[in-house]
């Protein structure tokens, strides 16, 4: 898969929850490695993605090479399906929410980002 169609399937935004003060938006351009500051976009390369799906959720992960520390991260979003379907209008489409997770090369967790 091509650069360009792996860099459309990230969001370019995901959302945190200020508690009481509503919403952050924050850019998904960016190294969340530690000691890493990239916010260069030109310098994040996705290069891989991997895909899976069962009846609650859909799991996309783009592996993300950095051009500056050149370490590798994985974008982790996971879309949880039929989260809070309304039971006034049964045709409705029930809405999903979508997690975004930073993973480092191996896996490791490194931590929640926000909502897309
Ligand atoms: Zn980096």
């Amino acid at each position: 898969m091509v650069e360009q169609d792996l860099r459309s399937e990230i969001p370019t935004h995901a959302y945190i929850s200020l508690a009481r003060r509503g919403m952050e938006k924050i850019s998904l351009d960016q190294c969340f490695l530690k000691n890493c500051d990239n916010t260069d976009v030109n310098l994040l390369v996705p290069f891989k993605k991997e895909e899976y799906e069962d009846e609650k959720e859909q799991t996309r992960k783009i592996y993300i090479k950095c051009k500056k520390c050149g370490g590798t991260f994985i974008l982790k979003l996971q879309t949880i399906k039929k989260v809070a379907k309304s039971t006034k209008d049964k045709d409705e489409e029930p809405l999903s929410m979508g997690l975004v997770f930073a993973l480092d090369e191996k896996g490791n967790n490194l931590g929640h980002i926000g909502y897309f």
